[in-house]
């Protein structure tokens, strides 16, 4: 691989010193410095000639990661020494032991988590949800993987224009999807815009650049309009003594997208293309609280307030941490614009997240909303749903939702994502009122537990002793609390249904003297509308259904040509004597004759029986089944070979046949109409594969005995175009 030129080079020296002025701040002593220079040399060293896609050395990738980590999220030594390594153990024969030997346990665990991190999103798209839930389980581990990965996501994000599209839809599918929603939870709200913008450039690229357009087209007027505007809050917010900066933020183009979106409207028609920023210094009179409405206060003689439209994120603060108040005011042309107000602190933990939330936690160690968050999340991760789909489901409830504040009887505020019901509230009091719950009192008045809440409502959860959840309540919950508990109090009933059931069947079935087998199941399964045998059990449990009518449900098979009881005899005896119905079914004396599985005899085949050691049942195998030849070579004794067919009753068997032949139109058509309509016979399954030209199909049908096996067979075969037809 060729190295770099001198003008690489120089680039590189260039970043690295760009990384160095901004690793002042983050180190401390000798040991931070060395640690930082050793990172980056050894990642130098491993990705040695390597380039990225679009031709630049492949080192400014980790390069830039470790700047986005240590200028735009604020973490630590050890998390840029990690984000300088962090593909090093994935790209080059360097390994996570390596890493520890040279740099401690914990930037190599980190290494190790980026690492698998990378592996989880490199796997096959059919198994996106396994793969993300692999990626969200390294925040059980160690949170700030997670936000490497980010700062990781961020710069490939930057850079996304040198990827081939199928990349970019794949990359930026997974941005959309978990990086964005991710770096909001965990209050990186640059990052998550920033990644969003991106997304909707490489998403919608047309789109996206309309409405840039647009925006361009009128910014010069705009921004005259925003001076004009923030200038009388300056001169009061002065006079007044606040220390403070404002300043009118652009919304970006995905949001002006998404609202054109969600609104239906055009790009015309959003008015509200910016908003106002106050971040002011806190004075050591007033709680920030105070200070905070006390700002809104003076904007409320200048501009006319919207009161309906304060969010009042200080008192409750968002499930990530942030912090701030925001309200609407009347901008002198009559439209509303957004003010948000905000403290130092406040602005660095919105803009900081994660880091900035730890550094400010110090002072007071009581878990807020944030660590709930993480609690929740973890909780879901390490609790997992059952399957793949049910946990895609609880992570989305968690990392997408927006919040509202509720309130308890006694005027305790609780937190929802926008969505959530009645029910929703009374499983988040308790899990026994969410399981008793049949109505609410939504600000006094009575409305039911579907009902929808409102930011501010007030509710109180009426409750009865006799009420349980139902299936139906799945459809009508937003959150995982809530649709945990469902599911698991569905569950618990459920298994004791299941039980309850087994023991119903079993008993009607001893009244019967019929042993339970795999091939009485086929029957009633169907016969009951159930999928499978625990869903027929709790039904039964649940008295959904009762056997009352088994009888006629197991005869009615027979008419409807389900393979049913045939007969075989001992050959010399007097036909009749030693006749016995294969008795799984219907029979209550003890089954002596079954027949074999493996090779399913129909009469008319030549048979031979074996006597089963354990059971003394004797299985009947046609003659040249593989599988009796190989138990007649190990247990010769066992064979029963005086067996014939007697006198069958029984209307049809299953039988199978496999076909090929050349693919064309109409083949199957073709194949249909042989089998359902000149030979009357009832297919039970039908297989179709085609691939190359060539057609290759198996056919479970039901017939009465060889001969019309044979014939089917024959008609079979004189389809065009079909080649061969074997029975399996
Ligand atoms: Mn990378």
């Amino acid at each position: 691989m060729a190295g770099y030129t001198a003008e690489d080079e120089q680039i590189i020296t260039r970043e690295f010193n760009e990384l160095l002025s901004a690793c002042n701040k983050i180190c401390k002593n000798e040991a931070d410095w060395e640690m930082i220079n050793k990172a980056f040399f050894l990642a130098k060293e491993a990705h040695k000639g390597v380039r990225r896609r679009s031709g630049e050395p492949y080192i400014l990738h980790p390069l830039a990661v470790a700047k986005i980590v240590v200028c735009e999220e604020g973490l630590g030594v050890k998390s840029t020494a990690a984000a300088l390594l962090h593909d090093v153990v994935e790209d080059t024969s360097y390994t996570v032991e390596d890493i520890e030997n040279l740099f401690g346990p914990k930037v190599a665990s980190m290494v190790d988590g980026l690492t698998k991190v990378a592996a989880a999103l490199s796997e096959d798209v059919s198994a996106q949800a396994e793969s993300f839930r692999k990626v969200l389980l390294t925040l059980s581990d160690d949170i700030k993987v997670i936000i490497i990965k980010i700062a990781d996501r961020l710069h490939n994000m930057r850079t996304l224009g040198s990827m081939p599209r199928h990349k970019q839809i794949k990359i930026t599918s997974e941005t959309m999807y978990l990086f964005a929603p991710l770096a909001y939870r965990l209050g990186l709200y640059a990052i998550k815009t920033e990644l969003e913008d991106l997304s909707l450039k490489y998403m919608y690229p047309e789109q996206y650049a309309e409405i840039e357009a647009k925006m361009n087209a009128t910014a010069a007027e705009r921004n005259e309009f925003i001076e004009k505007f923030i200038q009388p809050i300056k001169e009061k917010l002065t006079e007044n003594g606040v220390e403070f900066s404002i300043s009118g933020r652009v919304k970006t183009v995905y949001s002006i997208w998404s609202k054109m979106q969600r609104k239906q409207i055009p790009f015309e028609e959003i008015y509200d293309l910016f908003a106002v920023r106050i971040i002011f210094k806190p004075s050591d009179l007033a709680p920030e609280k105070a200070q905070c409405w006390h700002i809104y206060s003076l904007l409320t003689d200048i501009y006319t307030p919207k009161p309906d439209r304060i969010r009042d994120w200080v008192s409750f603060p968002k499930a990530n941490g942030y912090e701030a108040l925001h309200a609407t005011f009347m901008r002198p042309d009559g439209i509303w614009a957004e003010v948000q107000i905000r403290s130092e602190r406040m602005d660095e933990i919105a803009e900081r997240g994660f880091a900035a939330h730890w550094k400010y936690k110090q002072e007071h160690d009581d878990e807020d909303e944030f660590d709930k968050w993480l609690r929740d999340v973890r909780s879901a991760l390490t609790h997992p749903a059952g399957n793949a789909g049910d946990f895609l489901e609880n992570v989305k409830m968690t990392l997408y939702m927006t919040e509202m504040v509720v309130f308890t009887p006694k005027g305790e505020a609780r937190k929802f994502p926008v969505g959530a019901t009645a029910l929703d509230f009374a499983y988040d009091i308790h899990t026994n009122v969410g399981n008793t719950a049949i109505g609410a009192k939504i600000n006094h008045k009575i409305e039911s537990i579907y009902t929808k809440l409102k930011s501010g409502d007030q509710v109180q959860i009426l409750t009865a002793e006799t009420a349980h959840p139902t299936i139906e309540w799945l459809d009508h919950v937003a959150t995982v609390k809530a649709r945990q508990s469902i599911i698991s109090y569905l569950k618990h009933v459920r298994q004791n249904n299941i039980e309850n059931g087994i023991s119903i069947f079993e008993n009607r079935m001893k009244e019967f003297g019929i042993t339970p087998s795999a091939r009485l199941f086929r029957k009633l399964l169907p016969a009951y509308d159930c999928k499978n045998k625990d869903e027929f059990y709790s039904k039964l449990g649940s008295e959904i259904i009762n056997l009352n009518d088994i009888d006629s449900v197991l005869r009615q098979n027979a008419k409807n040509k389900v393979l049913k009881f045939w007969t075989f005899e001992m050959a010399g005896n007097k036909p009749g004597d030693l006749v016995v119905k294969n008795a799984d079914v219907d029979s209550m004396d003890e089954p002596k004759f079954v027949a074999a599985e493996c090779c399913n005899p129909i009469p008319g085949d030549n048979i031979t029986g074996y006597k089963d050691p354990r059971t003394g049942d004797i299985i009947v195998h046609k003659t040249d089944c593989q599988e009796l030849i190989s138990l007649a070579a190990q247990k010769g004794e066992n064979l029963v070979g005086n067996i014939k067919w007697s006198t069958y009753k029984a209307v049809s068997y299953l039988s199978e046949i496999r076909l090929r032949g050349l693919d064309r139109v109409g083949v199957l058509r073709d194949l249909a109409q042989v089998i359902t309509v000149e030979l009357d016979i009832n297919i039970r399954e039908l297989q179709i594969q085609s691939h190359d030209g060539i057609f290759e199909g198996k056919i479970s049908v039901y017939v009465s005995d060889t001969d019309s096996l044979h014939s089917l067979m024959d008609k079979v075969g004189k389809i065009k175009g079909i080649d061969k037809v074997e029975r399996v």
